[in-house]
């Protein structure tokens, strides 16, 4: 469900007149939907009702805490890449033994939290995290859960920096040695296995990659089942989104139930439940950006406008320090006028921030509505990895950002001033 819609020649989220909220806030400005959050998590939810199904949302996609907040009070889990989250995920509300830990570098330092917190599974990358895993339980006296991560070495067909299913990518155990490398991790004294995961890139647009991978790999998970006794299987998140042209405009504005998965959840479910039913295991998923994606805008406004002799570029408040997705990963994030255009005049610009650095972009060469300085902007999709991957480049404040619900908005964080950028820094005397 899409909650970015123009109402009396104004874009709202959900009920709230973003223009107004831009007056009251500021720019650059976050604004989510909870409607859209809550109805992606209910919608995937209800699909794979037929399964032991635990949704862990993926934190790092979006981390605010109002957020993590909304999922968890819905039953959800969390997969979490860092001590931080997890923090993050308990002071949300969230259950750590609802929690799956995933990434190639835990710490011992995180480890030994995510051990006295409980959570569910430790989704271990290799043999010498699990040596490590084991040797810490067995100083504290407990028992890890672990689940290895396979490398199906699948092509989820997405962009390079975002595939991470491949045999050349850093993550997970090849496909060709995971049995061995159970048999070994079995031996290790103080772990228990729990399951099997696997992850193979972000930004599927096709059900393809996933029925693949889980067709390669079912063999295997009924083997571990055998073998170990394993619980779960963990699917992955990876599940894509529309980023061009997810804006209705006119009467279609409001585009309740429209399905803005470029994947539907629908699609998704009837193509892999018959391969995961038959399990009868406990199924995880670990969607990140489809449950917050599209939920999300980032406001700026226009400074100025420069006319080059190639170019002409509109220079806006926001940069690439609160967005980097362009810069990082070529996205795409569709531009919309906080105000209805009246006319129909057209110009080709870029949209740039104010950093100097040549990929503070967030759109080359688009066609937009006529902008002038002092117009607000709404930046689409950009819910997931849009904030948690913001910094203070250039000494910028991160942003504020607002929750919005119905015709509430509520700030969910407030914007840094000058005196946070400096918070913990120091002169030696
Ligand atoms: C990032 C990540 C996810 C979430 O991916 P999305 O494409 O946002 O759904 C899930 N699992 C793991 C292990 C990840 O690293």
């Amino acid at each position: 469900m899409h909650s970015f819609h123009y109402k009396n020649g104004s874009l709202h989220c959900e009920d709230v007149d973003l223009d107004a909220l831009a007056t009251e806030y500021g720019t650059p400005l976050y604004v989510y939907s909870s409607a859209t959050i809550l109805d992606h998590y209910r919608r995937l939810a209800a699909e794979l009702s037929d399964l032991d199904c635990l949704i862990c949302f993926a934190t790092k996609a979006n981390s605010n805490l109002s957020v993590l907040n909304l999922l968890a009070k819905e039953g959800a889990g969390f997969d979490i890449v860092s001590g931080g989250e997890l923090f993050r995920v308990e002071t949300a509300g969230g259950a750590p033994g609802r929690c799956t830990f995933a990434g190639v570098g835990k710490t011992r330092a995180e480890i030994r939290q995510a051990l006295e917190k409980g959570i569910y599974s430790f989704n271990v990358e290799s043999e010498a995290e699990a040596a490590q895993i084991s040797q810490i339980a067995g100083e504290m006296g407990r028992v890890a859960p672990v689940a290895l991560r396979v490398n199906p070495n699948v092509d989820a067909k997405t962009h390079k920096y975002i595939s991470t299913g491949k045999s050349e990518n850093k993550f997970g155990i090849d496909f060709a040695s995971i049995l061995d490398a159970y048999a070994r991790t079995a031996a290790l004294p103080h772990l228990k296995i729990r399951g099997l995961q696997m992850h193979i890139g972000s930004q599927l647009t096709s059900v393809e990659p996933f029925v693949e991978a889980v067709t390669k790999v079912l063999p295997l998970v009924e083997t571990l089942k055998s073998l170990y006794g394993i619980e779960f299987f963990s699917i992955g998140g990876g599940i894509g989104i529309v980023y061009h042209d997810s804006l209705a405009s006119g009467d279609q504005a409001w585009w309740s139930g429209h399905e803005d998965t470029t994947l539907s959840f629908a699609e998704y479910a009837s193509r892999l439940l018959p391969l995961l039913k038959p399990l009868d295991l406990r199924i995880v998923l670990e969607p990140g950006r489809v449950m917050v994606g599209n939920a999300g805008a980032l406001i700026t406004e226009v400074l100025y406008e420069k006319r080059g002799t190639e170019k002409t570029f509109q220079i806006v408040d926001a940069a690439m320090n609160d967005l980097i997705r362009p810069a990082l990963y070529e996205g795409y994030h569709e531009v919309a006028p906080l105000r209805e255009p009246t006319s129909d005049r057209i110009e080709i610009v870029d949209i740039v921030g104010p950093v100097c650095e040549s990929g503070d972009f967030f759109a080359q060469n688009r066609s937009v509505s006529e902008l002038c300085a002092g117009d607000r902007i709404a930046l689409l999709s950009t819910g997931a990895y849009g904030f948690t991957m913001a910094s203070n480049y250039n000494s910028r404040p991160l942003p504020a950002e607002i929750l919005v619900s119905g015709d509430q908005a509520k700030v969910v964080r407030k914007r840094q001033t000058h005196r946070d950028l400096i918070a913990g820094e120091l002169i030696p005397d």
